[in-house]
């Protein structure tokens, strides 16, 4: 099996380079040397690991060529799916602060609180056990997911972060129910206080970027607020400045969940404004009646200032609120956004 020589320069023009055989996905080798690259899916559906191969030959494997966007490039690649013929170099498309350089961390964890908020959702809290230096401090930065497998029964599923770093080890899940899906299931019927629980990551590239005091707006969809409610209580904790606004959408009223969790949120983030969006609403409704794409749309009118874009939730209203963000003109760099993707 030959090995070759992968040269990565970030866009801010950072290199960094590892080994790869030519049987072995780049994403795959990458993590390997401890360099942890942005990626979802890992399977060529999601696009998130897409990058520009401008040196050396390649095979791109069994891919979603929807994955790779408009117009790439005759080097784009998806590195997840990617195995090298001959050194290559490689151009990505993000800075180097979204890379993590160390090994994916694999913890054990106990599950402390797990409760159902409404919106078939389910609040899951879990408590990191002490390392091998018997610490159990959850390092990890606003926005990231982690995926959570449970011991034997090879389940392992992606869920978002919606506390923020802390001391004590704890990590905190909002998890709608899928009819029908493994986890969720698990969750349902055998998801007790006490039990165990694997935890890989964090991962992801999703959170907060420094573009000065530009105003901050989050869309979420569903259980999308999980890394909304972190990069905002972030903020909070930080007292960072930056006019913030959360569009936090549901089918109903009822399904409206972590209302309490907002309004001290708010408590503490006074610039901070809610805007709950009901899509199928009754008569009684006092608020925004529709999607939050359609708020987000309305209110982009009149934006003065072209805020920086925090998008999450199902693949459609990521889709949506980024076409709507686009028809008015706010920079594709100023919208960021995690797929909350079906494995
Ligand atoms: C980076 C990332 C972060 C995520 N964070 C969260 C999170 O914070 N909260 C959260 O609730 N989910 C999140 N998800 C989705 C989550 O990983 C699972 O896909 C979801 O919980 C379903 O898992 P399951 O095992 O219950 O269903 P599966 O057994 O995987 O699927 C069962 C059936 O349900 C369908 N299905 C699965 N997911 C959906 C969906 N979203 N909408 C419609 N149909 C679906 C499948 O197509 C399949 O038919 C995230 C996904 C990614 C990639």
């Amino acid at each position: 099996m030959n090995t070759h020589a992968i040269e990565l320069t970030t866009r801010d023009g950072e290199r960094l380079r590892f080994e790869c055989a030519s049987d072995r996905n780049l994403l795959e080798a990458a993590a390997d040397a401890h360099i942890v690259l942005p990626a979802q899916c890992g399977q060529g559906n999601c696009g998130t690991c897409y990058a520009d191969v401008t040196h050396g030959n390649f095979t791109l494997g069994k891919h979603n060529p929807a994955a790779l966007p408009d117009g790439a490039d005759e080097g784009g690649t998806l590195l997840c799916c990617t195995f090298p013929n001959s050194d290559l170099r490689i151009s990505l498309p993000f800075d180097h602060d979204r890379i993590l350089i160390g090994k994916i961390q694999v913890r054990n964890a106990e599950i402390t609180a797990v409760d159902a908020v409404g919106g078939n959702t389910i609040r899951l809290e879990l408590r990191l056990s002490p390392d091998e230096d018997g610490g159990s401090v959850a390092e990890f930065e606003p926005g990231r997911f982690m995926e959570l497998e449970v011991p034997g029964q090879a389940i392992k599923r992606a869920y978002s972060l919606s506390n923020t770093a802390n001391w004590e080890g704890r990590l905190e899940f909002l998890i709608r129910l899928q009819p029908g899906g493994l986890f969720s299931t698990w969750l349902r019927e055998q998801a007790a206080v006490g039990q165990a629980l694997i935890v890989h990551g964090p991962k992801g590239a999703f959170g907060l970027y420094e573009s000065g005091l530009r105003p901050r707006w989050f869309v979420a969809g569903g259980t999308g607020l999980a890394p909304m409610l972190s990069m905002l209580r972030r903020m909070a904790e930080f007292q960072e400045p930056h006019p913030a606004r959360l569009y936090f959408g549901a089918n109903q009223a009822e399904d409206l969940f972590c209302q309490t969790e907002l309004k001290a949120l708010q408590a503490e983030l006074p610039q901070l404004q809610v805007i709950f969006c009901v899509w199928k609403p009754d008569d009684s409704w006092p608020g925004f009646c529709g999607t939050p794409v359609d708020a987000l749309a309305q209110d982009l009118e009149d934006a003065t200032v072209l805020p920086d874009i925090y998008l999450c939730g199902p693949p459609a209203l990521i889709d949506a609120a980024e076409a709507a963000a686009r028809a008015k003109g706010v920079p594709d760099k100023q919208v960021l956004s995690e797929r909350f993707l079906p494995a």
